[in-house]
């Protein structure tokens, strides 16, 4: 992967939350109930040993596990039988979406040759070209939060697939939400 120039560039918001930011700068996080956390966390730690049994068939090695770097953790780190350093983003969720696509790009470091979204049954790699235009989006988004909060509290793009989650309430698009 060729290098990009904004490789070490830390950004102030968890790629969690910043990939939602990126598609609608309104969105506000719903809160999480304890028993759903903990489904989730379950079904997320099912996913990534899916993925760490299928990537250490195939002959590649484990080398991290929820390591810290760019500010905040990523989940699995392999070595290819290639040699290139892999990122891998895992996601419970059945389908993935560009969501997840957004939120795995901003993990991307210096030190990584691929990123790689997977839910243990389908994988997805990220071009450079993606990263790239991912983190140009996230540092417009970054600047219009720090910037102008008022106008991006009042930038309201809806979604698919974060409106179900947004607890925004001052938003036209609220009736938007699906289950
Ligand atoms: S409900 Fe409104 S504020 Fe929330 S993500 Fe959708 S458009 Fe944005």
């Amino acid at each position: 992967m060729e290098a990009v120039t904004n490789g070490r560039y830390r950004f102030d918001i968890a790629p969690s939350l910043l990939s939602k930011k990126i598609l609608c700068p309104a969105y506000t996080p719903a809160p999480f109930k304890s028993e759903d956390r903990l489904l989730y966390l379950g079904l997320h730690a099912l996913a990534t040993l899916k993925v760490i049994a299928h990537k250490v068939r195939l002959r590649h090695w484990l080398k991290s596990v929820e390591r810290r770097g760019n500010g905040f953790r990523y989940d699995l780190e392999f070595e290819a039988p290639s040699g290139k350093n892999q990122l891998y983003e895992v996601k419970s969720a059945k389908n993935l979406k560009e969501v997840h696509k957004i939120q795995a790009a901003l993990y991307w470091t210096e030190e990584h040759d691929e990123v790689v979204l997977s839910n243990g049954e389908e994988e997805i790699p990220l071009t450079t070209e993606y990263i790239q235009s991912v983190r140009r989006r996230a540092e417009e988004t970054c600047k219009l939060l720090r910037e102008n909060p008022e106008l991006a509290a009042a930038t309201f793009k809806p979604n698919s697939e974060i409106c179900y989650i947004c607890s925004n309430l001052k938003c036209p698009f609220q009736s938007n939400r699906g289950g």
